[in-house]
């Protein structure tokens, strides 16, 4: 790829964790090693720090269209990981802040202060409002979150079992300490938020203490 075939003014509009459409994910062949699933022809990059095995994709952001609804896998890693913004890419550091869609929310074991688990990466303060423009998943109800405690939780992908037929795939969301692990191709990162403020809640009634007004004003704006 010429860096000429990139266009980073295009690229900068689109938020940093979208798949382009040069960025397809690539074709193996999965076997079975050492009991769990493995590329036929691996290499360490393959597999994340604990082993994980993570779905292989092109990485080119900028060239081709964006595919807004396709998230890159190792880019909503690295964002997990390193509390980058999933909009802007920036680094969020102690300002991130979690956006997450009425149903995440409600999903969880309870109202604040019941931990959470998303597989949305944070968002910058300066990224809040257009996040609720461009994220079709947050349009029917959001709350923004600031953790203290952010850890990773669980990780989706296809999980394989072995058959008579060969490997068996189905879309799951297992534990990251999940035995299972071993039979996953990895896709998301997910991480559990705890000890956290709720600190907006767009056209959502939220039950509970957790609206504090800590920050930003009745149009998200921090
Ligand atoms: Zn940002």
């Amino acid at each position: 790829m010429s860096l000429a075939a990139v266009n980073l003014a295009r690229w900068g509009e689109v938020p940093f964790i979208t798949a382009w459409s040069s960025e397809e994910a690539l074709p193996v062949r999965l076997v079975v090693r050492d009991g769990r699933i493995a590329y036929v022809d691996e290499t360490a990059r393959d597999r994340d720090g604990a082993g994980v095995l993570w779905t292989r994709m092109g990485f080119s952001p900028g060239v081709g269209v964006p595919r807004f609804k396709s998230v890159h896998s190792l880019r909503q890693r690295r964002a997990m990981h390193r509390l980058l913004c999933q909009v802007c890419g920036t680094p969020c550091g102690k300002s991130a802040l979690w956006m997450l869609s009425r149903e995440e929310y409600e999903s969880a074991e309870g109202p604040w202060p019941a931990p959470v688990m998303t597989a949305h990466p944070p968002v910058c303060p300066g990224c809040v409002e257009r996040s609720t423009r461009l994220c079709p998943h947050l349009r029917g109800g959001h709350v923004v979150l600031r953790a203290r405690r952010v850890v990773p939780a669980a990780i989706s992908g296809m999980l394989y079992k072995p058959t008579r037929d060969g490997l068996a795939p189905a879309a799951a969301t297992i534990a990251h300490d999940d035995p299972r692990i071993r039979w996953l191709r990895a896709a998301q990162l997910h991480m559990e938020l705890g000890d956290y403020d709720v600190i907006h809640h767009g056209h959502m009634i939220i039950t509970g203490s957790g609206w504090r007004g800590t920050m930003g004003d009745r149009q998200g704006r921090p």
